[in-house]
């Protein structure tokens, strides 16, 4: 027997309509360099948004699943299309304009953009990829009437304001099949070509209804909200969807995420909720320390991306804000375990969970399998690849089945090596392409650059293996000291003792001043590998044409 229950269908648009209906008055503040430049309300966003939704029939594009591209930074302008796109029932491709161009055109021509939003500071980028995506039929400018540029190779491009102006005001958003696609994200190419996943509004729904409590990112009415992930990264971490369902007032910063500008919203607009990846919370945990003006009313911060230090942590919750560790992938929607540690534990328990990725959300799961594809204990220790699946996780890549990383029994294959503990907690030692393999057994580089970063003086660490003629791998670590700061190599080691097993101990110790990263902020460990390659084959050699001299 069925229940005797009503129907509503989990739509992205659901989240806007509800926001205009009961918290029509909040704000969404946008920012260009750490200054708000423009300010709307929810009501008006979802108005807005409708007009821009009815417009869009206007462009006669063709086929049944038609995909607009998106490129810009974190706008009022980019949350409505975020809206209107997918809640009309075509799919957003939210393309990044920080991938090079070779990425950011084959993404373009690979999602079948028909249509291309583009942000005015976003419009050179947009010039130099339009010869290589010729089936892109209209070029969209986020702009005004009068701010459309006089001269530009972009053909014919269409005033966005315009497409407003000319929408319809009673337009109702469509019931849609919950299982449509809504919007298209990429992975952010930090081991190889950017690769599609799909979402759909059914998956996007329960992701942010399942994370955005206290066992997630614990936010509600009244908070407000610093959205710093662009929306092309996992959307934004959902907070486009978000925020209007929970009635959250949402900051959207523009281009500009330097710890400056966001520190200066932070403290301007009241913001109670950001995130970032940890090196972007170095950076701004560095502006605060070195101004002392504190973090006024930030109260949480969420981070993930890559494991943070456990130093980087200390630092940011002496200053106030709680911080929540949580582990996700473009394939995952967004977070898919959130560490939590339960308060009733002592403060070293506390921590110790905090430095996990966390227990998964509400109708997902983690395990461990060995490379027979056998399910490890979940003891902490048996360390495996991981494996994850919930509603919200993808089945395969977007036109590209052949690469789709899932079991036969429906798990998603991360390429991440770790554990899995008794209460589900999930610990990544590392990526397996990252990961260093020194005489046949696993040596953790994330947990050597944990550690590493906790030594006085040290701004960041990253750790690779290279190649060794006795052992195959062995690791070596770079190490960015903080801005002033001299650093010996003895000082590192010194720390690094007693915290690893000896034969972890780095080959060599090299000083940097940065260390490369992608458009997210992930450091680039490949190209690392392939800069430090032969260093310790060449020491060996020189070592060994040195006896010889004597
Ligand atoms: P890309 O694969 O191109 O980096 P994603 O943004 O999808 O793009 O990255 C997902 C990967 O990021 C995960 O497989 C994992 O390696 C890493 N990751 C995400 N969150 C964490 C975390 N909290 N700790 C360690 N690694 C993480």
């Amino acid at each position: 027997m069925e229940g005797l229950m009503q129907e509503a269908a989990l739509l992205t648009s659901a989240t806007l309509t509800h926001a205009a209906e009961n918290y029509p008055e909040t704000q969404i503040a946008t920012a260009q360099d750490g200054a708000v430049v423009h300010r709307t309300s929810y009501l008006e966003a979802d108005a807005r948004a409708r007009r821009l939704a009815s417009s869009l029939s206007s462009l006669e594009l063709a086929g049944e699943d038609v995909f607009f591209g998106a490129l810009g930074f974190n706008s009022w302008r980019l949350f409505e299309v975020m809206h209107a796109v997918p809640g009309s029932g075509r799919i957003l491709h939210t393309a990044n304009p920080r991938l090079h161009e070779t990425h950011l055109s084959y993404t373009v021509r690979h999602a079948n953009d028909q249509a291309v939003f583009v942000d005015l500071d976003c419009l050179a980028l947009a010039q130099t990829i339009q010869p290589l995506c010729p089936d892109v039929k209209h070029w969209i400018l986020l702009c005004d009437p009068q701010e459309m540029p006089t001269k530009t190779t972009l053909p014919k491009p269409l005033c966005y304001e315009e497409l407003i102006a000319n929408g319809d005001p009673s337009y109702a958003w469509p019931a849609l099949d919950e299982r449509n696609a809504s919007t298209l994200c990429f992975t952010s190419a930090t081991t190889g070509d950017p690769k599609g996943v799909l979402y759909s509004h059914r998956g996007t729904v329960l992701n942010i209804l399942t994370i955005a409590g206290r066992n997630g990112w614990n936010l509600g009415r009244g908070d407000c909200v610093l959205s710093a992930a662009p929306f092309f990264h996992c959307n934004g971490w959902g907070m486009p969807y978000m925020a209007p369902m929970v009635g959250a007032k949402l900051v959207l910063p523009g281009r500009n995420v330097s710890a400056r500008a966001t520190l200066a919203l932070i403290r301007g607009e009241n913001v109670t909720h950001s995130g970032g990846v940890p090196t972007v919370l170095t950076d701004l945990v560095g502006e605060v320390e070195a101004d002392g003006g504190g973090f006024a009313n930030l109260r949480h911060l969420w981070t993930g991306a890559t494991a943070p230090p456990e130093q980087l942590l200390r630092r940011l919750e002496a200053l106030g804000p709680k911080v929540t560790h949580a582990f996700g992938m473009t394939e995952t929607t967004q977070a898919l375990t959130v560490s939590v540690p339960d308060p009733n534990a002592s403060a070293t328990a506390q921590r110790a969970e905090q430095l996990t990725q966390g227990q998964p959300v509400f109708l997902s799961g983690v395990r461990a399998v060995n490379d027979a594809g056998e399910v490890l204990a979940k003891d902490g220790q048996s360390i495996g690849h991981l494996q994850v699946r919930g509603p919200s996780v993808a089945t395969c890549y977007y036109r590209r089945p052949d690469m789709t990383p899932v079991t036969p029994d429906g798990w998603l294959e991360t390429g991440d090596i770790g554990t899995v503990g008794a209460a589900g907690q999930l610990r990544i030692t590392d990526r397996a392409k990252d990961a260093i393999k020194s005489g046949g057994e696993w040596i953790s580089s994330v947990l050597i650059e944990n550690i590493a970063t906790d030594c006085p003086g040290v701004s960041e660490a990253a750790c690779v293996g290279v190649e060794h003629p006795r052992w195959q791998e062995r690791p070596v670590l770079l190490v960015v000291p903080q801005p002033g700061i001299e650093l010996d190599e003895t000082a590192i080691r010194a720390h690094l003792e007693g915290n690893i097993a000896t034969w972890w101990m780095p080959d060599a110790i090299r000083f940097v001043e940065a260390l490369p990263k992608n458009s997210v902020g992930k450091v680039l460990k490949a190209q690392l590998r392939d800069q430090h390659r032969g260093i310790l084959v060449d020491a060996l050699r020189q070592a060994d044409d040195h006896s010889c001299d004597h």
